[in-house]
C-alpha cells in the first residue's frame, strides 16, 4: 500500500477520525490530502544547537491534529491559512532552505499530513538536500505514523505539554493526551540516540519542549519529575516561558475558565529553576523571562515573525509555486 493510501481512510494522528480525504473529506485536523503549507523562513528563536548561524529552515504546516486553545500559531493551525504544495514543490521548497544557508529543515506540526512530507523529503535527499531533518510536534503522535517518519527525520522536537487528563481535556479536548505523548516521546528517544556535529549542531536525537502555563506550575512539575526519571542523559529539554494570551483572538466560548490570562511571572520563574536544580536536569535550555508579545508571529504578513526573529524564505500569499532547482 503506498503511504497516500493512508489518507483514506485517516488514522494518521490519535484523533482516528476515519476521514477519506483522498475524496475531500476533513477530519479534526481540517485538511484533506492537500500538503498545504503557510510559510518557510530562517528562524533564529529556536534552541542554540538548531540555529546555527543563518537560522533554523522552519517550513509550517497548515491545519493540526491537537489545536491547542492557546496557540499562538492558531491562523495556521486552526484557520487554515496557507496553501497547497506538490511534493516535488515541497522538495524545492527544502533545497531553497538549504541554499539560503539553514541549518536544518524543521518541519512544523506535520503529523496529520505525515505521507506527503515524508515522499517530499525523500524527493529531496534524492535530490541533494544534506541537511538534518527536524520534526516539529505537539507530541500527539501514534507509533504507526512516527514509523514513516524513521528514514527522512533526524531529530525529533516534541512537545510534552501536560501529564494530566484533565488539562489536557480542557485545552485540546484529548484527554488521551497523557498517555499517547509520553508513549510517543519514549519511542522517538529509543530511536534517535543524541548526537552533536563538532559545531555543536544536534544532527540526531529529541529535544522535549515544554511551555509553562503560568497558575498550572503543578503540571509542570510534573513533566520535570517525568523527564528526569525516564529522559535525562538521553534527551534534551527545553523549559519555555513564552507563554503569550491571545487576548479576541479566541471565539469566547472555547476558552477554558482555567485558560491562563497573564504571562509566568517572577516568583514562577525563580521556582522553575529551583526545580531545575533540585531534579538534576542540566541537559537543555531553558528561556530568559521576556513578558510581552514578541513571539507572537502574524501568518497574515509578508514577515510573520516580529523584532528579526526570521526571515520568510517563501510565504503562501505572496510567493507562487516553488521551482525545482
Ligand atoms: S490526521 Fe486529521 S483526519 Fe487524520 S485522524 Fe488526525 S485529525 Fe483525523
Amino acid at each position: 500500500m503506498s503511504n497516500y493510501e493512508l489518507y483514506k481512510h485517516c488514522v494518521l494522528c490519535p484523533r482516528a477520525c476515519g476521514a477519506n480525504r483522498l475524496e475531500g473529506g476533513r477530519g479534526f485536523c481540517g485538511e484533506d490530502a492537500a500538503l498545504r503549507i503557510a510559510c518557510a523562513c530562517l528562524h533564529c528563536g529556536e534552541e542554540p544547537p538548531l540555529t546555527g548561524k543563518a537560522g533554523s529552515g522552519t517550513v509550517f504546516v497548515s491545519g493540526c491534529s491537537l489545536r491547542c486553545v492557546f496557540c499562538q500559531n492558531y491562523q495556521i493551525s486552526r484557520y487554515g491559512m496557507g496553501r497547497a504544495l506538490s511534493g516535488e514543490e515541497f522538495a524545492a521548497l527544502c533545497h531553497l532552505l538549504q541554499n539560503k544557508g539553514a541549518a536544518n529543515i524543521n518541519i512544523v506540526t506535520g503529523t496529520h499530513a505525515a505521507p506527503a512530507i515524508a515522499g517530499g523529503l525523500a524527493l529531496a535527499r534524492a535530490g541533494g538536500l544534506c541537511l538534518p531533518v527536524l520534526w516539529n510536534t505537539s507530541g500527539y503522535e501514534s507509533l504507526s505514523t512516527l514509523s514513516l517518519l524513521d528514514d527522512v527525520v533526524d531529530v525529533f522536537l516534541p512537545d510534552l505539554k501536560t501529564l494530566s487528563t484533565g488539562r489536557a481535556r480542557d485545552f485540546f479536548g484529548a484527554a488521551d493526551y497523557p498517555a499517547i505523548a509520553a508513549a510517543a516521546v519514549q519511542a522517538m528517544i529509543d530511536a534517535k540516540p543524541l548526537s552533536f556535529s563538532q559545531d555543536g549542531a544536534l544532527i540526531q536525537g529529541v529535544l522535549v519542549r515544554h511551555l509553562v502555563l503560568p497558575g498550572h506550575l503543578d503540571e509542570t512539575r510534573t513533566v520535570l519529575e517525568w523527564f528526569a526519571r525516564y529522559a535525562q542523559g538521553r534527551a534534551l529539554l527545553s523549559l519555555m516561558t513564552q507563554y503569550t494570551p491571545l487576548p479576541n483572538r479566541q471565539p469566547e466560548t472555547e476558552k477554558p475558565a482555567s485558560l491562563p490570562e497573564r504571562f509566568v511571572n517572577e516568583a514562577e520563574y525563580e521556582t522553575l529553576l529551583r526545580w531545575l536544580e533540585e531534579l538534576g536536569i542540566e541537559d537543555g535550555y531553558y528561556q530568559e523571562l521576556e513578558p510581552g508579545s514578541a513571539w507572537l508571529p502574524d501568518f497574515s504578513q509578508a514577515e510573520p515573525f516580529p523584532g528579526g526573529l526570521g526571515r520568510c524564505i517563501w510565504h503562501w500569499k505572496t510567493d507562487g509555486a516553488v521551482a525545482l532547482v
